[in-house]
């Protein structure tokens, strides 16, 4: 099969053969259907956050199921699935107290001294997050996937995988957003997007959208959000005061910058959260004002939204199919595998909301 391989960082990613092994008996195959372009994979990209190389990358996907493992008994071939790098094991701490999002338990990856899932000229090819979606097929875990309803279109399913479900349950599990309250979202990527349209859904009063592009910001204003800041031109600590009399209940923070993750913190009303979902890079410290905790003042991080996607996917896919979610407004362009290069450089450059790799079977 063809599969995007990252060789070594800050490098183009090469589309080459890649053997793809058969599923063991907790394990599915499945035909690729769309997989998002994610900020997060071009971190790994751009060698901000290590990763053993070479790699397919890619891991927003939804895609059709082939074959499935002798054990398996939540999908069969043929159906519909959306992807999660949250992969669960279903019997650590964890897992049991019902925080799947934050297992780290290997027994979804394959043993050491098992068949790799991935091969290439006969050498084991690493899978990125479980999923290595940058690919015609993959090959993952059972409890890596989720089956939804026929009637969602695969390529707006694929953005539930990682973006929607990050920024949705950020709002929902992370921080628990109240009908009413006031929220500022830094940021107007995928993540950030999705988190003011969850905030909306979620019943926020004010939904103040704070980023740097005006089209973004238009964008942000179509997802839900009540106001908007251009930072570039002001102060948006000083923005967000002004406009709530004082502060936001819930900041989040979608970007992964020092700067924004404090700016996040001191946009805060008294008692209220800053929730940083961004990814910060390794040894970035972050500064704030140890008086704000007087004032009851919170940070946290939140690791793919809390998710349990298993559960929360077919919810979103309820929620777009009867209008609620926006998917379609998300997706800025379709291209194929072979273009996927012009995909990272798009994001780089921070223009549009994302792109998302069509494939044909
Ligand atoms: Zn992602
Ligand atoms: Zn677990």
């Amino acid at each position: 099969m063809k599969a995007a391989v990252l060789h070594q960082p800050k490098t183009p990613l090469v589309i080459e053969d890649v053997a793809i092994g058969k599923p063991g008996p907790h394990e599915v195959l499945l035909r690729t259907a769309a997989v998002g372009v994610c900020h997060s994979d071009l971190h790994f990209l751009d060698g901000a956050y290590p990763f053993p190389m070479p790699v397919v990358l890619g891991h927003e996907a939804a895609g059709v199921v082939e074959q499935v493992g002798s054990e398996v008994r939540t999908v069969k071939p043929g159906d519909h699935v959306i992807t999660c790098l949250s992969a669960y094991c279903g019997h650590c701490e964890h897992c049991l107290t019902g925080h799947l999002s934050l297992c780290v338990e290997p027994d979804t990856k394959r043993r050491e001294g098992e068949e790799p899932r991935l091969l290439a000229n006969g050498a084991p090819m690493n899978q990125f997050l479980n999923l290595s979606a940058f690919a015609e097929q993959m090959l993952i875990h059972e409890h890596a996937l989720v089956a939804i309803r026929r009637d969602m279109p695969l390529d707006r399913a694929a953005l539930i995988g990682c973006a929607v479900t990050t920024g949705m349950g950020a709002v929902i599990h992370t921080a628990r957003v109240s009908p009413g309250e006031t929220v500022a979202v830094i940021g107007c990527g995928g993540i950030g997007l999705a988190t003011i349209n969850s905030a909306a859904i979620a019943g926020a009063g004010r939904i103040i959208a704070i980023d740097r592009v005006p089209g973004k910001l238009e964008l942000a204003k179509q997802f839900g959000a009540t106001d908007v800041i251009n930072a570039a031109d002001v102060d948006a600590v000083e923005a967000v005061r002004e406009l709530t009399r004082g502060g936001v209940h819930h900041a989040f923070e979608a970007i992964g910058l020092k700067q924004t993750a404090e700016q996040a913190f001191s946009m805060l009303r008294r008692g209220g959260t800053a929730t940083v979902i961004g990814m910060i890079a390794p040894g970035v410290k972050i500064e704030i004002k140890g008086t704000d905790f007087l004032a009851e003042k919170r940070i946290q991080g939140s690791m793919m939204g809390s998710n349990r996607f298993p559960v929360d996917m077919p919810r979103l896919v309820d929620f777009y199919l009867s209008g609620k979610l926006k998917l379609d407004e998300l997706i800025s362009r379709r291209m194929p595998l072979e273009n996927i290069n012009e995909a990272f450089d798009e994001l780089r450059r921070g223009e549009l909301a994302r792109s998302v790799i069509m494939f044909e079977h």
